[in-house]
């Protein structure tokens, strides 16, 4: 039982915790994640960012997520994951990686905008929900060591990082490694990107207990074309990954709605 001396004490705390949220309110009002306009909410996006950005919402395809014009059924796949299954088991993403979508990947990836990483990850917990619950462990797409030596900053880690704080699942940043120095996927054409990242990733033979038999939920910051999410997908079922589900925030569609 709580005697009168601390239930004063928990109540004075919780009013100078407040009178400081609010004085940082004031210092630091919140702004909105796509173009630092002010807003109401922290992680929130002003009338005319939210006006812009194309959440993928059911009905999608099943397996790769990408979004159907109208209800085919929940088990109709796109003709895309019928003509060339992927490795992994399910795609998913936030939003069309296009105007502010796009705006806070680079952000988050070039500006070190760590303070954006919560929000986005609290957006990924809603568009992955099914993923989440169903994964063992959250693992990120790796940089090769030399390109996370010179930017000190792998924007998929942060993610992962909380997603992993936010939904209680293990977060293991050391289970896939970028083995082969690839070049920046960013202006390569299709198979250019395949034989960029063939046999990029590899599990580090002392990270292949955590794998094994585990439901594996890997995470990126864009889907481009899915040569770097597969290839890593496929280093990770060979080191026996009982499944591969991929999360990411912005998702890069090849056309508009596909049927
Ligand atoms: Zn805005």
């Amino acid at each position: 039982m709580k005697t009168g001396g601390e239930t004063v004490g928990h109540v004075a705390r919780g009013l100078a915790r407040a009178a400081t949220n609010q004085l940082f309110g004031l210092l630091f009002p919140p702004v909105c994640c796509g173009c630092d306009r002010q807003v109401a909410e922290p992680g929130s996006l002003c009338g005319s960012c939210w006006a812009k950005v194309r959440f993928i919402e059911r009905p999608y395809c099943p397996v790769l997520g990408t979004p159907f014009s109208h209800d085919l059924g929940a088990e109709i796949l796109s003709a895309e994951a019928i003509a060339d299954p992927p490795p992994f088991r399910r795609a998913r993403a936030v939003a069309v990686h296009e105007d502010v979508i796009r705006d806070m990947v680079h952000r988050l990836k070039y500006n070190d905008s760590t303070d954006l990483g919560p929000w986005m990850a609290r957006w990924m917990m809603r568009a992955g929900s099914e993923l989440i619950a169903d994964c063992d462990i959250i693992v990120p797409v790796p940089l090769h060591a030399r390109r996370f030596w010179f930017r000190r900053f792998n924007q998929s880690a942060e993610l992962a990082r909380h997603l992993s704080r936010l939904s209680g699942k293990p977060f293991d940043p050391d289970a896939l490694k970028r083995v082969k120095p690839t070049r920046q996927q960013v202006g390569l054409g299709l198979n250019e990107r395949v034989t960029n990242v063939r046999g990029a990733f590899k599990v580090p033979d002392r990270e292949d207990i955590k794998v094994r038999g585990r439901n594996v939920l890997l995470i990126d910051d864009v889907y481009t074309t899915g040569a770097t999410v597969k290839a890593a997908s496929r280093a990770l079922l060979r080191s026996g990954a009982a499944s591969v589900d991929i999360l990411t925030f912005g998702r890069v569609l090849s056309k508009e709605l596909s049927v």
